[in-house]
């Protein structure tokens, strides 16, 4: 329960809600209204309520708010690139000025106002109309076998590079560790970098993502986001998928903390399942409303910080809005939801990556759990962005750690291993021999039993 303490993060994103914090008590109450209203609160009033007015308001706020702020990065960029070209040999990466070629051409598209956000055309017989694209495409079964459903894990980063370029070489870790463990457990996988929806930016960005996969791939029986400061820390853990036979959300969390404390940090959206069907494209419609950026998403963070036990002022956030859904609806959502514990579906790295040692001594990959986590979530680190809420020099070293203790179980099975958990080198753990194929690797993970498929008698004889 030492997750408790995660009540540190995001101690950078505070600081910055308080500088942007010029907001004026009747917006407050309208916007109050307005999301009480549409995520079904509804305790004071109707969510029709005065909306032309919260438009207006906001509105003009944009309209002065915009053309300082587009004038500011103009003028940035033109200072870099003056800089660079002055003294640069155009072959060199090194001194490139790499703002040169970053184009964002395009308007965004912008939504009426006027009307609620929505992530989509209303659909209400998901159900019907994939068991119908199943029967008509048995090629593509949701099951690969009895009790291991066809899984897509989906992450995703920024379209644009890291403020600092060792933030994209970590990315590339990130998702090389994802690639790993999904090859090992015949899982597919998803990349983003385009933001579907402007509204959604940042952590709101994987809802408008997971609901068109969902509805792209009605052969996907399980989604898996992942986010891309998490990474695998055991290779050879199997998800326990005949658990979750009867529900369709499972994240790491506790009933207690949710339904009991009202704890922000009950759950984690940093990695999470959900199933491919209608209840699914229903609860992400009632966790969207908080999402849309601006004032939307400023004044739904006020309300979930009154609301939430231990949450710190700072916009809405996937998280946050989850517990508080959660909470208020636990009638309406609660029995199709899992709140994982019993393995770490996401380990907070702060009370994990000083253990792996001490991991190494006692047990072995194959656990998921205290003993050898399952994934390691760099939550608060931020390695792609401006600020993190810890020392950055901490969060690297940790995420080496993490990457080297999940590779060296990819490295085993060729006779590899890193010299330590902080190094990027590697030293031989077994001599070649002319009788590869003898070679057992210790964890099975080359040809592991969940791999293998069954062949019919008729097609496994060779021609
Ligand atoms: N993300 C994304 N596009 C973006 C920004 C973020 O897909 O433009 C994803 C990314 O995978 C990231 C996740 O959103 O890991 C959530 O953000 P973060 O991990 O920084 O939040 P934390 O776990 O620290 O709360
Ligand atoms: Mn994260």
């Amino acid at each position: 329960m030492l997750e408790r303490c995660l009540g540190v993060r995001r101690v950078r994103q505070i600081q910055r809600a308080v500088r942007h914090g010029t907001v004026t008590f009747l917006c407050l109450f309208l916007t109050v209204v307005v999301l009480r209203g549409t995520i079904g609160a509804g305790k004071f009033g109707t969510p029709e309520l005065d909306f032309n007015e919260i438009r207006d308001h906001l509105s003009y706020t944009r309209r002065r708010g915009e053309p300082h702020r587009v004038l500011e990065e103009a003028s940035a960029q033109n200072d870099a690139g003056t800089a660079a070209a002055s003294n640069a040999d155009p072959n060199n990466y090194a001194t490139f000025d790499i703002s040169k070629i970053l184009v964002d051409e395009g308007e965004d598209e912008k939504r009426d106002p006027s009307k609620p956000y929505t992530l989509g055309p209303r659909i209400s017989d998901w159900d019907e109309q994939r068991w119908e694209w199943l029967k008509n495409n048995p090629g593509f079964p949701n099951f690969l076998a009895p009790n291991k459903p066809r899984v897509l894990l989906v992450t995703g980063s920024s379209p644009k590079p890291c403020e600092n370029p060792v933030g994209d070489h970590y990315l590339l870790k990130s998702i090389k560790n994802k690639i790993d463990y999904c090859r090992l457990h015949g899982i597919e996988i998803f990349y983003n970098m385009a933001l579907l929806d402007a509204e959604m930016a940042g952590f709101w960005a994987k809802l408008p993502l997971i609901r068109k996969l969902l509805l792209s791939h009605p052969e996907i029986e399980f989604l898996w986001w992942m986010d891309s400061d998490a990474m695998f820390t055991d290779m050879a853990f199997e998800v326990p998928w005949e658990r979750y036979k009867d529900h369709n959300f499972v994240m790491h969390g506790w009933n207690e903390m949710i339904y009991d404390e009202r704890n922000w940090i009950g759950l984690n959206t940093g990695s999470f399942l959900l199933r491919n069907c209608q209840w699914s494209l229903d609860i992400l419609d009632a966790w969207a409303p908080m999402g849309p950026k601006g004032k939307i998403r400023d004044e739904a963070g006020k309300i979930l910080t009154r609301e939430l036990k231990g949450r710190p002022v700072f916009e809405a956030d996937d998280q946050s809005a989850m517990v508080y859904l959660l909470m208020k609806e636990r009638d309406k959502w609660g029995e199709k939801v899992y709140l994982e514990s019993a393995y770490y579906l996401h380990g907070y790295w702060g009370i994990l990556v000083d253990r792996y040692e001490e991991m190494i001594d006692n047990y072995h990959p194959g656990l998921g759990d205290h003993r050898w986590p399952l994934v390691t979530h760099f939550v608060g680190c931020k390695p792609c962005g401006k600020f993190g809420d810890y020392p950055v020099e901490r969060c690297l070293k940790q995420m080496d750690r993490a990457f080297n203790f999940g590779d060296n179980q990819i490295l085993q099975m060729y006779g590899f291993t890193h010299k330590s958990l902080a190094s990027r080198k590697v030293k031989r753990v077994r001599n070649d021999t002319s009788n590869p194929l003898e070679v057992k690797d210790e964890l099975g993970l080359l040809h592991p039993a969940f791999k293998a498929v069954k062949v019919s008698s008729s097609s496994s004889s060779s021609s």
